[in-house]
């Protein structure tokens, strides 16, 4: 993934001994599957599971160098699985592959 700058990216890419990618030096997330940048909100760095879900304030434009972020994609993600017949929620293991990741929309 190509990001917008190399203060975002490296952002997003930091991960430090202590917190692995939950360090609260390093609020910013981007998750492939829906399209979004985010950062994380709360005491997240106390939750240091793979599977944690965070609350998450979604950009709109980068911080730092003011690039506007394409549209979130996350209504369509889950129009998409509604029409395959897929709850995600309810049915995770179901979800194809490629909507595991950016694959579904990032062909
Ligand atoms: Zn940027
Ligand atoms: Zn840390």
């Amino acid at each position: 993934m190509d990001h917008c700058c190399e203060t975002l990216k490296d952002n997003l890419e930091y991960k430090c001994e202590q917190h692995n990618n939950n360090c609260p030096d390093s609020p910013f997330t981007y998750s492939p599957k829906v399209r979004e940048w985010s950062i994380k909100l709360g005491d997240y760095w106390e939750y240091n599971g793979p599977n944690t879900l965070h609350t998450v304030l979604n950009f709109k434009f980068c911080p730092f160098c003011g690039y506007k972020f394409p549209e979130s994609l996350r209504d369509k993600y889950f129009d998409d699985l509604e029409a395959l017949g897929i709850d995600s929620l309810m049915e995770p293991e179901k979800v194809p592959e490629e909507y595991r990741s950016d694959k579904w929309w990032n062909k």
